[in-house]
């Protein structure tokens, strides 16, 4: 019998797949794109990748067909409205962002969700519009469409629609404005709700160790610089996402520290130049390649 192997559930191809496949890099494993287009063997570990459409993503791993999946948040909170979505992800992955929204023509007069009463919105996500619209005590029928949403009130099959936005060009394409935000999404790292076989235990524990430590370490930057003692604590304050900087005494300079942190986003020049009025000197900042926590 051959070796039992992890599998991961990935978008086959679309806005989340190349993402996904540089996480999958960035955690050492070497993909081997082979004839087999619906499996990709990970030559190093035995792990397997599970190409397929995005929506099939929470049904495989659910069912445990997949140990691990990547997909968004969005496609999951429809699939599962009623599911404890926490219990199922294991992290959120910081790409793959945006944002489910309420849009209407641009010349609707819309207050506020009010509007909606008794309207007819077009959606791909009748479950969690439905959930949005309870909570706010609205009574709307809700047209499903599989896609081309942006279309409907052109078309005359719904007053509104609830679609995912990222930059609101497709609504500009359409005379349209987005309102109210329904969902916020991210790529997502779910799991079995089984454990693994006990064989696969080790290989899966280090692959949640490993993502762990990629998606820490995406933006981290690790910062180092000299501090008058006098302004210490107004540096460290400055430091962005920085927990426990290392203090160092620096040879010979009674007045002044080495400061050495890792900050947990990105350092941007402003930042930079309030460090310098603070009196900080001899400021570097460094990517960080790999980190575990
Ligand atoms: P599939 O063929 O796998 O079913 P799809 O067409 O349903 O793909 P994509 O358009 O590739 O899906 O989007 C995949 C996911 O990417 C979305 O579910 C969402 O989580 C995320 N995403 C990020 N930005 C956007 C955006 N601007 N529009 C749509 N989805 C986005
Ligand atoms: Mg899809």
């Amino acid at each position: 019998m051959s070796e039992p192997r992890l599998r991961i559930a990935v978008q086959k191809s679309g806005r989340l797949a190349d993402r996904s496949l540089e996480l999958i890099s960035g955690a050492g494993l070497r993909v081997m794109k082979g004839a087999n287009e619906l499996l990709y063997r990970i030559e190093n570990q035995p792990i397997d990748l599970l190409r397929v459409r995005d929506d099939d993503i929470p049904t495989f791993v659910a069912d445990g067909v997949a140990e691990l999946g990547i997909v968004g948040y969005n496609v999951l909170a429809e699939h599962f409205p009623d599911a404890d979505l926490e219990a199922m992800i294991v992290q959120r992955l910081g790409f793959g962002s945006c944002t489910l929204k309420v849009a209407v023509p641009n010349e609707a007069d819309y207050t506020g969700p009010q509007w909606l009463e008794g309207k007819r919105i077009a959606t791909s996500y009748p479950n969690v519009l439905g959930a949005w619209l309870k909570t706010h005590g609205i009574t709307a029928e809700i047209v499903e469409m599989r896609g081309a949403v942006e279309v409907a009130p052109r078309m005359k099959i719904a007053h509104a629609i609830c679609d995912l936005v990222s930059t609101g060009a497709t609504l500009e394409a359409n005379g349209m404005k987005a309102t109210d935000l329904v969902l916020k999404s991210e790529a997502v790292l779910i799991k079995a709700p089984h454990a693994p076989a006990p064989e696969l235990a080790h290989t899966y524990d280090m692959l949640l160790r490993r993502f762990d430590g990629v998606t820490a370490s995406t933006g981290a930057k690790y910062v180092m610089m000299n501090a008058p003692r006098t302004h210490l604590d107004e540096i460290i304050n400055l430091i962005p996402g920085a927990d426990a900087p290392t203090i160092m005494q620096l040879a010979g300079r009674e007045d002044t520290v080495a400061v050495h942190a890792v900050c947990q986003e990105n350092v941007f020049w402003d930042t930079l130049d309030k460090l310098k009025t603070a009196g900080a000197s001899a400021i570097l900042v460094l990517p960080i390649e790999k980190m575990m926590k």
